[in-house]
């Protein structure tokens, strides 16, 4: 139930051992009452504070009215991933944190409203389109993440024919390689891209521009303009020593193998992830979290994430923190990484660290964490994701 503003999920019992999606999301009955708390507002912030300005107002209005259909066209004026919006969003910051009823500490659940209106169409099987005439203008767009999927859709409602290459065997991008399902379930994703096919676009799979075919040779074939939407698929890492030893990982490995090649489900899909019992996640962010909530439901006893400072400055969203720490998650805060130790046959077994002070705000606007030197200590690990 939604009393109190809680969101049903799935037993803490189940979570452990299951990549099912935690949040259970809105029921209709849930979604009625929390669209009645709306105060449909003269000049409505919410608007303002929605990145791709949502009419969020209106499609609340139109919930309360148990006009889903109208509500989700609504939405798609302006968004056209709600189902993946509605769940990854960080709302908090941006609709909800605009929204007047922050004064009373419950702001609406925007989010969870517009994913109901993207599952309601979901169950209801029936996906509106709006696909127009093309203007028999090619356009290619590079990459099929979410500015991919946005700018494909996009361009093709505008009449374009618009055509979208993907590198990897499945479009979708970081919300197919990088989302875990516990957290955006793939068939959400699949429902996105069946709607952006149905807008006209024509999506090609297994396709890197640059190999399988360079710009030159697409302009050749008539494609007049490019958007390249490639991402952020290289892997950072710390340079500290160690960082080669067996049973490190980038985030970027390691939540590929989980998610896109299904290493959870080893040996029926051939891409197995190793991890032992004790793994220690570098990072603050909400990949950090996927990875460790990842690593706890591949059947690691011990998971760990270190943070260099405090969790007031830690940029995961509270829902992703407040999950974690429910499954068991330990966090460690004002904690940097010195060194990874290795056992006598390469693999980790340790890592060294130091602990922080917060000092003075850096360039980001947070308190910048300063090393405490002689505060140096090791805790046991088998396994290092390096989630920065
Ligand atoms: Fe409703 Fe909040 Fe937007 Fe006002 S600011 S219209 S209460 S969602």
């Amino acid at each position: 139930m939604n009393e109190g503003g809680k969101i049903t999920k799935i037993p803490l019992s189940e979570r452990k051992a299951t990549f099912r999606e935690v949040s259970l999301g809105f029921t209709e009955k849930e979604a009625l009452k929390e669209a009645q708390r709306c105060l449909q507002c003269k000049n409505a912030p919410c608007i303002k504070g929605c990145p791709a300005g949502i009419d969020v107002r209106e499609f609340i209005r139109l919930i309360r009215n148990k006009d889903y259909r109208g509500a989700i066209n609504k939405i798609k004026e302006a968004n056209n991933l709600p189902g993946v919006c509605g769940r990854v969003c960080p709302q908090e910051e941006q609709c909800q944190l605009a929204c007047v009823l922050n004064k009373t500490g419950s702001p609406i659940k925007i989010g969870y409203l517009e994913r109901f209106v993207a599952d309601w169409e979901l169950q209801t099987g029936s996906i509106a389109s709006h696909h127009r005439v093309s203007k028999d203008i090619k356009v290619a767009v590079i990459g099929s993440g979410p500015a991919g999927l946005t700018c494909a859709a996009d361009l093709s409602r505008e009449g374009f024919s618009v055509y979208l290459f993907e590198g990897l065997h499945i479009p979708g991008g970081v919300l197919v390689y990088g989302i875990p399902e516990f957290r955006l379930p793939k068939d959400i994703v699949e429902r996105e891209v069946s709607y952006i096919r149905s807008l006209g676009v024509k999506v090609i799979t297994n396709f890197v521009v640059g190999k399988t075919k360079t710009l030159d040779d697409l302009r050749r074939e008539g494609f007049k303009a490019f958007f390249i939407s490639v991402g952020a698929g290289f892997p950072r890492f710390l340079g500290i020593p160690g960082e080669n030893l067996n049973g490190v990982y980038s985030a970027n490995e390691f939540l590929t193998r989980v998610n896109l090649m299904k290493g959870y489900l080893f040996p029926e899909y051939h891409t197995p992830v190793r991890v032992g019992q004790k793994t220690i996640v570098i990072g603050g962010g909400n990949v950090a979290f996927d990875c460790a909530r990842s690593a706890l439901r591949l059947g690691c006893s011990e998971v760990k994430i270190i943070y260099r400072r405090t969790k007031r400055e830690m940029p995961a969203r509270d829902e992703e923190i407040d999950n974690a720490e429910e499954e068991g998650i330990i966090l460690e805060f004002l904690v940097s990484p010195r060194e990874i130790i290795s056992d006598r046959e390469g693999n980790v077994k340790a890592i060294m660290c130091i602990r922080n002070k917060l000092g003075e705000p850096d360039s980001s606007g947070r308190r910048r964490p300063v090393p405490q030197e002689g505060s140096e200590f090791v805790m046991e690990a088998d396994t290092i994701i390096v989630a920065i």
